[in-house]
């Protein structure tokens, strides 16, 4: 028996804490997992997952409208909103309880409070005010949406309300330029709100490739969502019911909801890391090495807390190489070069490795290889929507450095293309492929010309 009440005490039981806490326990490990809020976090609770939903539902709209091309009449399509967050709801509940079960069946013990780090061995739970001691301390808290400092700012929303709202806001302003912006104007303008959505700098999507940011522009945009770039709110009123925002530039637009996703930040307040001796950097993040080992020795952290990468598959991956690597007797690395990665934007897009500007900068020579098309559905459809392919090649080598996609179903594309350009495929083996006829994908392996910048 060891001198510590547990091997292992993780705080927060979301992405990557349930995973470490899992994999520890069954390893052997004594492990507790402390929650202040729901075990699943947020992917399962307040993002990827009732996200997802979200964006089946107002895919329905231009379904509908689709539909017409192809001989259905679907009349009297309605949306109700109750309904939609009544059934997420039970469904985030059910996976609630799987979450649960998991944990429970490996032997780990759940605490439902929030807990602080009081030393390198002990934690307070704050629901009780008890102090626990643990060999090693696990930081898996996640980060939470950030707010900018305005007047007003207390009448908008964030992600976490919007999975709530008592009903869909008529017109809604959604202010940021990263995924979950675009996901959530494209689920507002689908469902059938007035979207407008608003960013700070000349193109929104940053570190994504420029074709991308683009086409996704132009392409929401025809699908109404009213994109304003170089613009911000400075103030936020609210009127007769009505939300007043004013912008940097003077002018005033009404509204009824105003939903902020200007980006995450790591949920290290008043966690007592830094009088614990953690280092943070300087958005609070835990500053870790590659076995996610804090400036504490018994201190680690991973997931979006460490802002290495904030998405779920590598919270799960970084939480899984913790516990191989502490509890079972292997060290393993999770490698961060090259993550593939979906936005359930309308249209989807997928991308894996560099972009067109990153591999401009690290290597001499590269090729590009372009293509835009309307999908075969639209033909009868009649939808304007274009789908776009760009590989990325790397011209010594011949290998594929970079695939970016825009279009139905780019998602699930671009986890098989994510395969291959891990692996290191090059562009004569991707060529070497047979094509699967008739679908768009087939593109990717018949793209023969290099592209050139039209003649000026
Ligand atoms: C709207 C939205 C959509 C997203 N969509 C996607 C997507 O499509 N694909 C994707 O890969 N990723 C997506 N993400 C990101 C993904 O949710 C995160 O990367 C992932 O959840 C990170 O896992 P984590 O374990 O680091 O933290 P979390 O899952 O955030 O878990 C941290 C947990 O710690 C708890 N906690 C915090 N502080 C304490 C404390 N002091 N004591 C006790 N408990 C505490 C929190 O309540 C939370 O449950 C999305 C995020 C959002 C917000």
């Amino acid at each position: 028996m060891t001198k510590y009440d547990y091997d292992l005490f993780v705080i927060g039981a979301g992405s990557g804490g349930v995973r470490a806490a899992r994999i520890a326990a069954n390893y052997g490990a004594r492990v507790a997992v402390a929650e202040e809020y729901r075990v699943g976090g947020t992917c399962v609770i307040r993002g990827c997952v009732p996200k997802k939903l979200f964006v089946y539902a107002s895919h329905f709209a231009d379904e509908f409208e689709d539909a017409a091309g192809f001989g259905w009449t679907v009349e009297g399509a309605r949306f109700d909103w109750k309904t939609l967050i009544g059934n997420k709801d039970k469904e985030i509940d059910r996976l609630n309880g799987i979450y649960i079960r998991n944990l429970q069946n490996a032997g780990v013990e759940i605490i439902e409070s929030r807990a602080t780090v009081v030393d390198a061995h002990k934690v307070r739970l704050e629901a009780t005010g008890r102090e626990v001691t643990a060999e090693r301390i696990l930081i898996a808290v996640g980060a939470m949406p950030f707010l900018p400092e305005i007047p007003g700012i207390e009448h908008a929303i964030t992600s976490n309300e919007a999975f709530h709202l008592e009903e869909l806001p008529g017109r809604v302003v959604v202010v940021g330029g990263g995924y979950i912006a675009v996901e959530f104007a494209g689920i507002f303008n689908g469902l059938g709100a007035r979207t407008m959505q608003l960013y700070r700098g000349p193109l929104f999507m940053r570190g994504f490739d420029d074709d991308l940011r683009t086409l996704l522009a132009e392409e929401m945009s025809k699908k109404g969502v009213d994109l304003r770039m170089d613009a911000d709110i400075k103030a936020i009123g609210k009127k007769d019911g009505e939300l007043h925002l004013t912008l940097t530039n003077g002018d005033v637009i009404k509204t009824d909801a105003v939903m902020y996703a200007t980006g995450r930040v790591p949920n290290t307040k008043g966690l007592g890391l830094e009088a614990a001796g953690v280092k943070l950097g300087k958005n609070g993040e835990v500053i870790v090495d590659e076995y996610s080992q804090t400036s504490v020795p018994s201190i680690y952290a991973v997931g979006d807390v460490t802002g290495r990468a904030n998405l779920t598959p590598v919270a799960i991956r970084e939480g899984h190489a913790f516990a191989d690597t502490v509890y079972g007797g292997r060290k393993v690395k999770v490698d961060h070069s090259i993550i593939p990665t979906a936005v359930f934007s309308q249209p989807e897009l997928g991308t894996v490795g560099l972009t067109e500007a990153l591999a401009r900068a690290r290597h001499p020579e590269i090729d590009l290889y372009k293509t835009s098309f309307r999908a075969m559905k639209n033909t009868l459809s009649g939808s304007q929507e274009r789908t776009f392919m760009k590989l990325v090649v790397d011209a010594q080598s011949d290998r594929v450095l970079g695939v970016h996609l825009m279009g139905p179903g780019s998602g699930e594309l671009i986890q098989a293309v994510g395969i291959a350009v891990t692996m290191g495929a090059t562009k004569a083996q991707f060529d070497a492929t047979i094509a699967v006829h008739p679908t768009a994908a087939e593109e990717l392996v018949t793209l023969r010309d290099k592209w050139r910048p039209p003649a000026a």
